[in-house]
């Protein structure tokens, strides 16, 4: 860290002068390191449902008689599919994220639709744990960029505060501009985030309590998938949160009439 890797290649141009081109390879070099430790984190992160279908595979087996075994162990093995299937879904998504890095198709987005659409699908798994979702502030925000990705980032941060709330709580979604940004808030009143998490829990695979994401049906991928999609249209996404309380996702994207976005920074590689 912080040592420039060059390579260098030297070229006779004429006999009397000598072409030197310096390459940086420092961020080529990095980037690889991201890709192997991805690999090596998959891996690891696939080998749990897949050993948790192979050993309720062998207890069914076991408990061939049993009907009633049977139907039970069933079920979690269903469970634990639907968990890998959602994984398998997410590393494709994040590995297609992070291998283009920029947006293939940018076009208007209107902000009101993203958050409709993000609710509307987030709406069964709310409605099931009878945790009520309402939307409100600004209306006729258009952004620049990908609206099925704003979907995705909207929706993952809504089914994060559904997942992370008691039943009978609420959770919010608001928009706002503030000049040429516009924020979309989704506020919960759930277990919130301790200090020390809150920075890490934009990493892959980063959970604050395994066990609870792993009930929750989470895979450690979601807010990591929703920074990489700000951070490709130029904006940001941040947290705010008071243990026990509730917590405050803020995703930030410039608004399409005020400038086009920016490439994404380079250093979103978590
Ligand atoms: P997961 O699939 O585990 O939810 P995420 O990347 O979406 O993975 O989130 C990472 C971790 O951040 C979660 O495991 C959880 O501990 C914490 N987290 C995310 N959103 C919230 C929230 N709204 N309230 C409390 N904790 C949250």
């Amino acid at each position: 860290p912080g040592r420039l890797l060059v390579q260098a290649r030297v070229a006779q141009v004429t006999p009397e002068h000598v072409l030197l081109l310096a390459e940086d390879l420092t961020q080529a070099r990095r980037l690889e390191a991201i890709r192997r430790d991805f690999v090596v984190n998959v891996s690891h992160e696939l080998k749990t449902p897949v050993g948790a279908l192979s050993l309720l595979a062998e207890t069914v087996q076991d408990a061939a008689d049993d009907p009633q075994a049977v139907r039970r162990f069933a079920g979690r093995m269903q469970a634990e599919a639907t968990r890998l299937s959602a994984l398998v879904h997410e590393i494709i998504e994040l590995s297609r994220l992070q291998a283009t890095g920029a947006l293939e198709e940018a076009e208007p987005v209107e902000v009101d639709e993203v958050v409709a659409e993000a609710v509307d699908r987030a709406r069964t798994g709310a409605d099931a744990k009878r945790v009520r979702v309402s939307t409100g502030g600004e209306s006729g925000v258009t952004v620049f960029g990908d609206h099925n990705l704003l979907v995705t980032a909207v929706r993952n941060l809504l089914d994060n505060a559904v997942a992370y709330s008691p039943a009978g709580t609420q959770v919010a979604v608001g928009v706002r501009r503030r000049g040429e940004l516009v924020e979309i808030a989704v506020v919960d009143e759930g277990v919130g985030i301790d200090p020390a998490d809150q920075e890490r829990v934009f990493e892959r695979f980063y959970r604050v309590d395994p066990a609870r994401s792993r009930d929750t049906g989470g895979t450690g991928l979601g807010l990591s998938i929703v920074k990489h999609v700000a951070a490709d249209h130029g904006g940001d996404v941040s947290v705010w949160s008071q243990p026990g309380r509730g917590s405050t996702f803020t995703l930030r994207l410039p608004v399409a009439d005020s400038r086009p976005p920016e490439p994404p920074p380079s250093d979103t590689d978590t």
